[in-house]
């Protein structure tokens, strides 16, 4: 049995009680996730993984570490997030009732187990930021909240007319004080 998945219990299988821990750092075998984001092929999936002998099996628990990526479900910015699950199953001896997962030649494979769990964590809607604003109905571009990038833009009409009256206007402001004086 082979995959980069599979750990050994050869010496805790029948034995009660035993328990063994596992670190791996694996490269995910295939994309897992078909909607706005995924865990691609070769990301690293990060396991701490605890293996107990009980009676009918090994109980596999873990916590499962990854990054998944894609774009953002409002404005479609390229995105990658940290994704965390924790699972716990059992993997039974052959021969004893159907379960979901079986010991196979002493050993366990979490590849399913772990798939599984990670792309039922991700989401439906991811977005690039709680408050992501989505693109703009008119041009199609993201609207952006932040910074520095749009320096160069023109600068929206309502704002340029209003730069016809600036403080500068020397021959403004004394007229308008002429005014209020005779209202008053
Ligand atoms: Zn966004």
């Amino acid at each position: 049995m082979t995959g980069p998945f599979v750990l050994p219990v050869r010496d805790i299988a029948h034995r009660s009680g035993e328990m063994r821990e596992h670190e791996l750092e694996v490269p995910a075998p295939g994309k897992w996730g078909e909607g706005l984001v995924a865990v691609e092929a070769g990301e690293p999936v990060d396991l701490d993984v605890r293996l107990e002998s009980v009676h009918e099996g090994i109980l596999v628990s873990a916590t499962i570490d990854s990054t998944y990526r894609g774009v953002c479900g409002r404005c479609l910015t390229d995105i990658a997030a940290p994704v965390e699950v924790e699972i716990q199953e059992l993997f039974a001896y052959p021969g004893s009732e159907a379960t979901d997962f079986e010991v196979q030649d002493d050993h366990v494979d979490l590849e399913t187990a772990v798939r599984d769990a990670i792309v039922l964590s991700l989401p439906f809607q991811p977005v690039c930021q709680p408050d992501c604003p989505g693109l703009d109905p008119a041009t199609g571009e993201r609207m952006a909240t932040s910074t520095g990038s749009h320096d160069s833009e023109p600068i929206d009409p309502r704002w340029a007319a209003l730069q016809d009256y600036t403080p500068d206007h020397d021959d403004e402001a004394p007229r308008l004080g002429v005014e209020n004086t005779e209202e008053s």
